[in-house]
Order: structure tokens, then sequence, then C-alpha cells
């Protein structure tokens, strides 16, 4: 490997090693890239000429900033970066009154088909590398100048679908020497990749798991998401009770309401029976226009109901507060309208 952003402490120490230097350069090159979050060698200012020289070869990973959209209604920020190859992702910076969090990237498109998704329409480009994934939150902490407390993987791309770069990606976002975001303050996405949710419970992160739902039975969810036709809702909600287990973290599920597909009164019903002994929270979402599909968002009073009957039910749930609504446009659709751009002028 010769992506030096993506290499944990010990891979660099063995790097330093390798190339004739001692194993402590790599204490002060990590901390260069992960706690100052530098972009060149020149800036590493007590790392010699000459190691400089020899680290020409592992070329650091930075993300061009191509266009960003600032909310004038609560400050939320939408960038657009672009990846060395030319690929584009989207990342998005919402400021909370408990601090500035980042949703991230964790692939080039996806692959997953979920009906009410801009992200996917494209299909799956490429997987972001561990590097790819930290450059946004460290390039959105530079550009605002102020610490990035929180982060959320659920961006474009399935995470667990890139699953050895996010552990790797979650380790140096974690660990001491970098820039050390709490495993509490981390949250990981996923439509549903049940034996990853497996894998995932045993590594007994800290992180919040959000399980996209969006259903309360497989007839309903095989309408909005492909991945139920592979793994049902009683398969799902077992792997979830097993990362409850293991790791003693509640689960979110998220749930976007359309209207007259998944917002009924029976469909809270239903969902809180499935869900009931399990220790967990549902989001409830807005559904997002996406001008390629035909959903209609549920009214505010649906959304309202919905979170009401569900409360009935012993079901916490919290209706998802819109952040940057005069930018928005669902997710995935600023980096559509670069490429559709793009190919146009070619
Ligand atoms: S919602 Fe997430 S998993 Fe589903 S297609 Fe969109 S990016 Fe992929």
């Amino acid at each position: 490997m010769t992506d030096i952003k993506s290499m944990n402490m010990e891979e660099l120490k063995e790097l330093m090693v390798q190339i004739g230097e001692k194993p402590f350069r790599a204490k002060q090159i990590y901390g260069w890239l992960h706690e100052h979050l530098v972009t060149s060698y020149d800036e590493m200012a007590n790392i010699p000429k000459s190691l400089k020289e020899k680290l020409k070869d592992y070329p650091i990973t930075v993300l061009e900033e191509l266009d960003v959209q600032t909310s004038k209604v609560d400050g939320t920020r939408k960038y657009l970066f672009r990846l060395s190859d030319g690929n584009m992702i989207e990342s998005v910076l919402m400021r909370y009154k408990y601090g500035n969090s980042v949703c991230i990237s964790s692939q080039a498109g996806c692959r997953m088909g979920c009906r009410f998704c801009a992200s996917t329409i494209g299909g799956l480009t490429r997987n972001l590398l561990p590097s790819e994934m930290l450059d946004q939150i460290y390039r959105i902490q530079t550009s605002i100048g102020e610490r990035i407390s929180n982060v959320v993987v659920m961006g474009t791309g399935e995470p667990l679908d890139n699953y050895d770069n996010l552990l790797r990606f979650i380790h140096i976002l974690t660990e001491d020497g970098g820039i050390h975001i709490s495993q509490r303050n981390l949250t990981v996405s996923t439509c549903g990749l049940v034996p990853r949710i497996y894998e995932l419970a045993d590594e007994k992160l800290q992180m919040t798991l959000a399980v996209s739902l969006h259903a309360p039975n497989d007839e309903k969810r095989r309408e909005l998401m492909p991945i139920a036709n592979k793994y049902s809702v009683d398969e799902l909600l077992d792997a979830c009770r097993y990362y409850f287990d293991k790791t003693g973290r509640r689960i979110t599920f998220e749930y976007s309401l359309v209207a007259g597909v998944n917002d009924s009164k029976e469909n809270a019903q239903e969902l809180a029976g499935r869900l009931k002994g399990l220790n967990c929270h549902v989001n409830l979402i807005p559904v997002n226009p996406v001008r390629e599909r035909s959903f209609v968002r549920s009214t505010r009073q649906a959304v309202e109901n919905f979170k009401i009957n569900l409360e009935k039910c012993g079901i916490n749930g919290t209706i998802r507060r819109e952040m940057g609504s005069d930018i928005d446009g669902a997710c995935g659709q600023l980096r559509k309208r670069y490429m559709e751009k793009t190919e146009s002028e070619k």
C-alpha cells in the first residue's frame, strides 16, 4: 500500500523501518496527517529533508473542493469534492448546538438501488479509501476553522459494502494521535447487510448503528429496497439484537415516510409490534423528492401522526429536523448534477 493516509500507526512504523528510518518518525508523521491535517510533506516542520524525499513515493491523499453551498436558514453546508481519479463525492456539514457534525460518503455511487435515493441511479463507481473518507472531515474542519465533533457515515454509499476500508477509517478516526473523535460520536448507517452487522457487532465498537428500515414488513420493504429480497425483516432484526447484546449500544432505525406507501396508522402499529423489546429509537424522515423518482413525501400531519401511533405502542420516535432545506435536493443530487454537466461538456 502506498496510500500513507490510510495507514495505521503500526503500518507507518513498519514503513519507516522498511525505508531505513527510525520508528519514532511514524508518530510524528501520523500526527501531521491526522491531527494537524496538513496536505503536504513540506508542512511537516520536524521531518528531515532526506525523509521527505523518500516519502515522495507515498503521495498524501487530499480531496479537492469543487463546490460548496451554504444554507441561509441554518448554516448547513453541502460540499462537493473531487477525488484524485476525477470521481466526485458529497459531504454535508451540519451545525448543532452541541457541535459540528459531518455526514460523509463511503463510496462513489452505490449499488444497493434503494428506490427513494438519487445516489444509486448511476450504480457503484468504486469504494472510497479510508483516506478519502477521513479527508472529507479533515477538509471541512480546516475550511471552517472549527472542530468537528460528530461524524455520520450516511452519505452516498453503503458503508458495510466497503467494510474493510470502513473499519480502518473508524480506527484512524477514533484512536489516539489523530483527530480523535469519540466512537460514541460516530454513527454508521446500513441498509441492512445482515452478515456484516454480525461481523461489526463482534468488533464491539461504541458507535451507533443506524439501520435503514423504511417499512414494517418484507412486502413493503421490497417495494422500496432491493436488499429486502436478500434478507428478511426478521433476519435483520435478529442481527440488530445481536449488535445490541454485543455492544450495549441502542440501535437507531431510519424510517423514510412516503405518502400512501408506508405512513399509515397500521404501518406504525405493525412497526411498533416488530420492534417491541428491542432497545431502539426510530428516526422519522419525510422522504426527499428525487427528480427521477415518483415518490411523494408524507404530509407534516401524517409524520406527526405516525410518531404518535408509534409512541402509543411504546416505541420512541424523533422526526428528523430538516437541515439546509434551501440548498437541499435529496442527498446525492449535487454530485449527480455535476456529473451530468461534465458529461454534456464532453
Ligand atoms: S439509501 Fe444508501 S444504501 Fe440505499 S441506494 Fe442510497 S446510498 Fe445506497
